[in-house]
């Protein structure tokens, strides 16, 4: 049987070993960190889901860089929220630079279209994603995810920054929930 955590009052179960997070977030920092050589990009965190992802990449981020945080109205309970409220937005000077978002999760995308549509009119260099999880049959977007961890399943899951109603964001795994 696999590996089961309660969270408040949901049962969850193994989805992503420590191992295999920790290979996927080597993999994306060292594609990162070739793709980038010679340039100083700006990691715009997605707070709050990313902040383990996000420590995590950026020490494993060996060029020069800047990191700064956005922060979106937060995900309520097992469904995606469909609307988006900036609690904190872009505050850095953005004209110019060489932006990576940092997202824990792309579900239906929402999200980061709209940090895409904030940053547009800002004038970037370039723009690209990095996401340590990705729901593709949940996704309606249309930006391609340029550094991307791992797919997963269409199912709620908790752990590496993920919370269910606040809780469970410090398990060192990802787990999903199951149907009890
Ligand atoms: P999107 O806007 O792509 O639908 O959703 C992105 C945000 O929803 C993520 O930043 C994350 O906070 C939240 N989210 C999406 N799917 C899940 C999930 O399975 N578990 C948790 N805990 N949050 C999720």
């Amino acid at each position: 049987m696999k590996k089961q955590t309660q969270v408040k009052d949901r049962l969850f179960e193994l989805l992503v070993p420590q191992e295999r997070i920790s290979a996927a977030v080597d993999e994306t920092a060292a594609r990162i960190n070739s793709d980038y050589a010679g340039k100083t990009p700006l990691f715009l965190c997605i707070l709050n889901g990313s902040f383990i992802f996000a420590a995590d990449l950026l020490r494993r981020i060996t060029i020069p860089c800047t990191v700064s945080f956005v922060k979106y109205s937060s995900y309520a309970g097992t469904s995606s929220a469909q609307y988006i409220k900036n609690l904190i937005g872009v505050n850095e000077e953005i004209s110019g630079k060489d932006v990576i978002i940092v997202e824990d999760i792309i579900d239906t995308g929402l999200t980061v279209s709209h940090l895409l549509e904030e940053l547009a009119p800002k004038a970037p260099a370039s723009v690209k994603i990095a996401a340590f999880c990705f729901k593709k049959e949940a996704f309606k977007g249309d930006y391609r995810i340029d550094y991307l961890g791992m797919e997963i399943p269409n199912r709620f899951v908790v752990g590496y920054g993920l919370d269910y109603d606040g809780y469970g964001r410090n398990l060192p795994e990802i787990y999903q929930v199951t149907n009890q």
